[in-house]
């Protein structure tokens, strides 16, 4: 009998995830294991379970014909697979159901879930198709932006920040960070600084926003608006509270100089 274990609460936070984000189960295919029903279900969810999404064993991939029209599109992996949950958690969930589904030690943490959770957020675009059924989907990190749900291609400028944090005095390291920049966007205290986090420590003071974005008059601008020490290192200037400041292609902004505070390095994508 199995006890409750890290590794499966580990499984089942994962399922959790992957079932609230793409509204089907990861392990629930056509396959069939044994004709007792209950035997069945004991094999699919351990010692025989199979992702529905596996790259190479395909045998357990949902049957169209026999899904409701209620799951539609949802439960059509072809058509919406995992990967439209964005890089970060791409990664979590083959770790979660391809190399860690019988090997439990490879599984995802909860805290890995939380930051890539919280970084997915920061890939998200509307959708430029006004009739889209989603509005909203998590850019893929390739530099060309596409819809995976309507297949609406971007069109027009959009800067992308790749975040680097300080670990010492003038000593830069990238944090494998991208946010994707929409009108109206809000920063906060976790963009500017890599230790803080949006989870339920995070303090009061730093749960307003730090600043946003717009496109405003046919350019990039983002307006500071708490940050007392921010700096623009292209043009070796500061950006008063309550200022602006142009958003374009290779330009170095500082957040923060405190340790933990961010550069902002802008990359223009041309949709
Ligand atoms: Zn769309």
């Amino acid at each position: 009998k199995n006890l409750p274990r890290i590794e499966t609460d580990r499984h089942a936070l994962a399922v959790l995830i992957y079932m609230y984000l793409l509204y089907r189960h990861p392990l629930r295919g056509r396959k069939v294991h044994d004709v007792d029903p209950q035997r069945d279900e004991i094999l699919t969810m351990g010692e025989k379970a199979l992702f529905i999404e596996h790259p190479t064993d395909a045998s357990n991939r949902p049957n169209l014909n026999d899904v409701k029209p209620s799951e539609l599109p949802w439960a059509d992996v072809e058509k919406i697979p995992y990967t439209v949950c964005g890089p970060y958690l791409k990664i979590l969930f083959e770790r979660a159901f391809i190399e860690g589904l019988h090997e439990p030690a490879k599984r995802p943490t909860a805290d890995e879930w939380e930051q890539a959770l919280i970084k997915t957020v920061d890939l998200m675009q509307p959708c430029q198709n006004p009739k889209c059924e989603q509005k909203w989907f998590v850019f893929d990190n390739t530099l060309k932006p596409v819809c995976p749900f309507c297949g609406t291609v971007y069109k027009g400028q959009l800067p992308v920040l790749n975040l680097y944090s300080a670990r010492g005095k003038d000593n830069y390291l990238p944090d494998n960070y991208r946010i994707m920049v929409y009108s109206n966007q809000y920063l906060y205290a976790w963009h500017a600084n890599r230790n803080v986090s949006p989870n339920e420590k995070l303090a009061d003071i730093h749960k307003k926003p730090i600043g946003y974005f717009v496109f405003h008059q046919n350019k990039w601008v983002f307006v500071n608006q708490t940050l007392p020490k921010m700096k623009d290192l292209t043009e070796d200037k500061d950006v008063p509270i309550n200022s602006m400041v142009e958003i374009t292609d290779g330009k170095k902004l500082l957040l923060s100089d405190e340790d933990g505070g961010r550069l902002v390095l802008v990359q223009m994508v041309n949709g």
